[in-house]
């Protein structure tokens, strides 16, 4: 392996509002010999996904942040090119928390094998991944839809907001997503099937959703906090259930910045809603039964995915920031190299 070079993106400092390229640093290193039981990847895509801008920050979280001058953190998918583990076969396909780099040396733990075809592998990053099991159990096991039930959801077009809504109708639901484009809105409703389609940039949110949801909203998957959370406790159904995803909208505050206040949670008592925030992780027992669930709509056509790629491990903060700003169109991905 010594004529192999890697490239890493380190966390160089800590963002204050939005990152910027100068928070990250590429280092080049020779790749270790692997001790038994380990292997070494060769990554083909990394995810993107906005929790990386919480572990960027030395907030209290969920989960720990990441130290200035680690590697980012991050899921990507990638080939066994050489292993001294017995369950990892070299040419092997997996998918894991290997980090911003171009080769990771893994023991295993942080690492699944996946069934999906190769050329299709990029999906165990989305759909048949990490943001398709949050949409699934948020969805199942905190929404509990019912049919007919009214379900609108934030960042709709995006990795888990276009699974909830997908799901959602093979449930016999009413969906309405909220994103922050036309083009966005003419996706969700003429590809995914979506009922209804509001754009929270153009349109007035409180007045479309009491035009759509007359009866009120049942289920409230909400991926940004903010704003439209507060619109849409005036709209709710009694016994409504909200399932907090995300709060986007407040990932990038600065240091001093005060976090948008919802005023009107009275809508909450008055309706008898359930408000549960989750974290997916916490439904790891069951991953396997839902990846089965997923890979089968998938592989039937009945849940459709779309990606937004770019390349070259140094983009890899751009794709972030377009995350983080709404320009992605899709699971955000870099492809890092060829399979080959
Ligand atoms: P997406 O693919 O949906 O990309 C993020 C989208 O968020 C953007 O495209 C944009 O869509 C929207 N957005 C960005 N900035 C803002 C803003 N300031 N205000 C409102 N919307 C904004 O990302 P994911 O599907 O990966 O993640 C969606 C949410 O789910 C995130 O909040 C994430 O943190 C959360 N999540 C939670 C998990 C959990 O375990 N609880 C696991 C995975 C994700 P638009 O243009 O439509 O505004």
């Amino acid at each position: 392996m010594d004529e192999l070079r890697n490239r890493a993106i380190l966390l160089n400092s800590r963002p204050n509002g939005y990152p910027s390229q100068s928070n990250f640093k590429i280092i080049e290193s020779d790749i270790p010999e692997i001790n038994p039981g380990e292997f070494i990847v060769k990554i083909l895509w990394l995810s993107v996904d906005p929790y990386m801008r919480g572990r960027m920050s030395d907030k209290k979280s969920y989960a720990p942040s990441v130290g200035i001058g680690d590697v980012m953190v991050g899921a990507g998918v990638g080939k066994i090119i050489s292993s001294r583990n017995n369950e990892f076969e070299v040419g092997t396909i997996v998918e894991g928390r290997f980090g911003w780099q171009e080769y990771a040396i893994s023991n295993g733990t942080n690492a699944r094998k996946i069934s999906i075809s190769e050329k299709d592998s990029s999906q165990a990053l989305g759909v048949l991944g990490m943001p398709g099991l949050t949409a699934y159990f948020g969805l199942f096991n905190l929404g509990k839809p019912k049919p007919n039930d009214t379900v609108v959801i934030s960042a709709a077009s995006g990795a888990v907001g276009s699974v909830v809504g997908q799901l959602a109708k093979l449930t016999g639901c009413k969906v309405v997503g909220i994103v922050g484009s036309d083009i966005k809105a003419s996706y969700i409703t003429k590809e995914l099937n979506f009922d209804n389609a509001i754009n929270y940039k153009e349109q007035n949110v409180n007045q479309e959703l009491q035009n759509i949801c007359p009866s009120g909203i049942d289920i409230y998957f909400d991926n940004v906090g903010g704003e439209t959370l507060e619109t849409v406790l005036e709209n709710l159904a009694f016994r409504a259930r909200i399932i907090v995803c995300g709060q986007i909208s407040q990932y990038n505050l600065y240091d001093d910045e005060i976090a948008h206040g919802i005023t009107n949670f009275r809508n909450i008592l008055t309706n008898q809603v359930t408000v549960e925030g989750f974290i997916v992780s916490r439904f790891s027992a069951d991953f396997p039964q839902a990846f089965e669930y997923l890979e089968n709509l998938f592989s039937e056509g009945k849940l459709k995915a779309k990606e937004d790629i770019i390349t070259n491990l140094e983009n890899v903060p751009t794709a972030l920031l377009r995350v983080l700003t709404g320009e992605n169109f899709g699971k955000q991905i870099v492809k890092i190299s060829e399979n080959n």
